[in-house]
């Protein structure tokens, strides 16, 4: 009697281990009543082998890590993501980092900083090498929008940024203006605007 029980939780735990969610189903599947299939569980739930959530079965091991809220990786001003290749770094004085997901929301992001900032870190959009983001050249509006819009993307070297510029669109701008124009081309939509909007 003992070892059909112990066979059944060993067949059991083998179609959880295969994707086996639902326990009416494995009732169905043994021809046995659901009770019968719950006191399975149990057992193997007491064992710390499965946990049973919401009416799921998984496996403890298979559980998902719970995503650590610090560590996540997370725009500090748009809350996406932050895909790597783009990244837009504050470094604090108090040591800690502000991630943003690119240049767009770093330069957006710049003036709401209180601290005061040791260095901006950023990647130049070509090589993916590290930039200083105070000394980058921002190509601001073009029609290359990888991550947020309107887009603002960060190069090392100016020649790199106006050739980007010719080929993309967009204006060049050092880090102070396009600190000030990225607020205005959130405002007016594009580099053309402002500038008419300023000549009037
Ligand atoms: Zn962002
Ligand atoms: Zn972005």
């Amino acid at each position: 009697m003992y070892n059909k029980y112990v066979d059944r939780r060993k067949e059991i735990l083998d179609l959880i281990k295969d994707g086996e969610q639902n326990a009416k189903r494995l009732a169905d599947r043994f021809g046995v009543s659901l009770m019968s299939i719950y006191r399975d569980l149990k057992a193997l739930e007491e064992e710390g082998i499965i946990t049973r959530k919401y009416g799921k079965i998984e496996l403890t091991s298979r559980l998902p890590q719970k995503p650590n809220p610090d560590q996540k990786d997370i725009c500090a001003f748009c809350q996406k993501e932050n895909p790597d290749r783009l990244k837009f770094t504050f470094y604090l004085e108090n040591g800690k980092q502000i991630n943003t997901c690119c240049p767009h929301c770093g330069l957006l992001m710049y003036k709401s900083i209180m601290e005061p900032i040791e260095a901006i870190i950023t990647k130049d959009f070509i090589t993916c090498n590290l930039v200083g983001g105070a000394s980058a050249y921002y190509v601001l509006g073009s029609s290359a929008a990888p991550c947020c819009t309107p887009s603002a993307l960060a190069f090392g070297r100016k020649e790199d940024a106006i050739m980007f510029k010719n080929g993309f669109g967009g204006e060049v701008f050092e880090f102070d203006e396009a600190t000030k124009i990225i607020w205005d081309l959130m405002k007016y939509g594009s580099i053309l605007k402002i500038t008419k909007f300023n000549r009037s």
